[in-house]
């Protein structure tokens, strides 16, 4: 039997040992690069094109390396991400515009769901303001986004005029309304209402109203409110107004229509009466109203209408066809005309400075069952 010597046996018990540690360093330099030296080093990359440090281990967390570093920096992106945003859903939008807010991603949404190709949502972002752009959640016929936006921004200084050319087709894609008694219900040239129905309504007294106006009470006590606190608000001109219209049933929205219609053609009865079905007047919560000493179509000049147009909202109405709103709601500027929503809802509204039917389409239509626009 032979032994190994001790000292081949320790000299080779040290070779093992060497081997051992330089495996284990490797492995610890292996170790080291994958979580120190790669990390830190994509981390410069990206602290190096202006986000701060933060949003650079946010943008690796979020797997969004690579795409971040094909780009150039975003301010948006960067402010986003030092917010805690997760990005990713909406990641185009903070390389279009540097306003990326709660308000921009929710539009951006709607706009998807109404149809709009992306990338036009992203030209719009890239060259509109908000309310430049929420029309488009109105119109149902924008053919090219690119022709849009140059009629938008080509109008930018002329008052009230927000687009030339027309973007809708009335009457089309028309929806029935589901509950035409709801006091939020919007009523207009895509949603209408059955023309049996029949509100319950009030009768006016002749000290608010001309003869025989008809309004559901909660627009009536409203109005009366309205009118009280006008008077006493101590105003110099201002006298007061009275409902010239209130609810109207849709044989006379008919008979209305018709006159408008054969006198000057559909183009012109569209825009300034509604067909029947599609007038809130039929609601019982839409009223014309008219300064007491003052001739009914001149009412924008009157105190009465500088204190309605900014108050009403108060009492729960809201100017429903307002100048700068000609195209979106397809009817000219109707000082005299507003709708009763309930003062929640109108405030809403007014403070938003939409349209109710932009305000509506944002906000508060459900696209849980909507096939597009
Ligand atoms: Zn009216």
């Amino acid at each position: 039997m032979t032994t190994v010597p001790v000292k081949k046996r320790k000299r080779r018990l040290r070779k093992e040992f060497k081997y051992g540690l330089i495996g284990l360093a490797i492995l610890i330099l292996v170790i080291l690069i994958f979580t120190v030296f790669i990390p830190s080093s994509t981390r410069r990359k990206i602290t190096k094109l202006g986000y701060s440090k933060e949003s650079a281990v946010a943008i690796m967390e979020q797997k969004l390396t690579n795409t971040v570093l094909e780009k150039e920096y975003s301010e948006a992106l960067d402010e986003n991400l030092k917010r805690g945003i997760k990005v990713a859903e909406h990641f185009d939008l903070y390389y279009v515009t540097t306003n990326v807010n709660d308000e921009i991603i929710h539009l951006n949404d709607i706009l998807l769901k109404k149809g709009y190709a992306k990338e036009d949502a992203l030209k719009c972002f890239a060259n509109l303001s908000f309310k430049e752009i929420t029309p488009l959640l109105v119109f149902n016929n924008v053919t090219n986004m690119d022709d849009y936006i140059q009629d938008v921004t080509s109008h930018r200084t002329i008052q009230n005029v927000f687009v030339k050319n027309d973007y809708t087709k009335y009457y089309e894609n028309v929806s029935q309304v589901e509950d035409a008694a709801a006091l939020d219900v919007i009523v207009n040239k895509y949603n209408m209402i059955s023309t049996d129905y029949v509100p319950d309504v009030v009768s006016c007294s002749r000290q608010y109203a001309s003869e025989g106006v008809e309004l559901r009470s909660e627009a009536y006590e409203a109005f009366k409110e309205m009118e009280a606190d006008m008077l006493a608000a101590g105003v110099e001109g201002i006298r007061g107004v009275y409902i010239t219209s209130g609810y109207r049933n849709a044989e006379l929205q008919k008979e209305l229509y018709d006159r408008y219609l054969n006198s000057k053609g559909e183009l012109y009865a569209d825009a300034y009466s509604a067909r029947p079905g599609s007038s809130e007047h039929q609601l019982g919560l839409s009223m014309d109203i008219t300064a007491t000493n003052k001739e009914s179509l001149e009412f924008d000049t009157t105190e009465e209408y500088a204190w309605i147009s900014v108050n009403c909202h108060k009492y729960g109405f809201i100017l429903r066809y307002p100048a700068s709103g000609e195209k979106i709601t397809g009817y000219s500027f109707e000082p005299w005309h507003y709708r009763y929503v309930g003062k929640e809802l109108a405030t809403k509204i007014y403070n938003s400075g939409l349209t109710f039917d932009e305000y509506y389409e944002l906000y508060m239509r459900d696209y849980s069952t909507a096939e597009g626009k």
